[in-house]
């Protein structure tokens, strides 16, 4: 009898644990899959990248009503009109940077903090700026939610940026500028890289990788044709 008893009060916790780690299979499948498809089977090679693409939750990072869709091979909306990239176009941008751990990194448009999320699992430390208060707001809580504790996010225009923690050993441009933000130039460590689209609004971009050597000489590599939304200028200052 005290047996059944504790069975049956037992009963709806283990009910809720069942459903809540067929869920997170659900989604840990996914994410297994949306590598072996997506990444693997391009030219995503390096193992760190894809071992981070493995960890991080994206379905925390999309509406709950594109939450089915998280791990497709596609760009999703976020609110406010912005996006959240393709899982493959993520992978390449972190992977064209080369993350080391000790590297600390800018990011250039936070949206939900997911490329954020992924360069936090490579890196010693992310700053990230978003120029929209309220997206910042809701990614740093979930960033904060999730554990990520090396990722510092600001509500700004990052097109200037982040003096303060420069100089950076990596920029991460999520946000297509016309031209490349000379300020990025300038907080670019020596032996640094930045990837960052480049080119008209609303209309294909190019994606750039550029690299600054020990003197300071800038190289820059065109890597693939994309769209990104635009990279805007001046949000009231903090
Ligand atoms: N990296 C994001 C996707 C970014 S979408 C993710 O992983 O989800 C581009 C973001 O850049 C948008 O949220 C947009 O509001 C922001 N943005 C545009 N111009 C900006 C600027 N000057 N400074 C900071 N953020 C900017």
């Amino acid at each position: 009898m005290i047996l059944a008893a504790i069975l049956a009060s037992a009963l709806p916790f283990e009910v809720h644990g069942a459903a809540m780690n067929e869920d997170d299979n659900q989604h840990s499948s996914a994410r297994t899959e949306m590598v072996r498809e997506q990444l693997l089977a391009r030219d995503i090679t390096d193992p760190n990248v894809l071992d981070a693409m493995r960890r991080v939750p994206r379905h925390r990072f999309v509406p709950s009503s594109e939450q089915r869709h998280a791990y497709r091979d596609t760009p999703l909306p976020l609110s406010h009109g912005q996006t959240i990239s393709q899982p493959y176009i993520v992978a390449l941008m972190t992977q064209l940077v080369r993350p080391r751990a000790e590297d600390r990194v800018l990011e250039v448009g936070t949206g939900s903090g997911y490329q954020a999320a992924v360069l936090a699992e490579l890196v010693e430390h992310v700053y990230t700026v978003e120029i929209e208060a309220d997206l910042a707001r809701t990614s740093a809580q979930r960033l904060r939610e999730l554990g990520y504790d090396n990722v510092t996010v600001r509500h700004g225009d990052g097109y200037v940026g982040w003096a303060e923690h420069a100089p950076f050993d990596i920029i991460v441009a999520t946000a297509a500028p016309e031209a490349v933000p000379q300020p990025l130039l300038d907080q670019l460590n020596a032996g640094g890289r930045m990837v960052v689209p480049v080119g008209p609004t609303h209309s294909v971009q190019e994606l750039r990788l550029i690299e600054k050597d020990d003197d300071g000489k800038i190289t820059t590599r065109t890597i693939a044709p994309v769209r990104f939304v635009p990279m805007r200028r001046g949000s009231t200052p903090e």
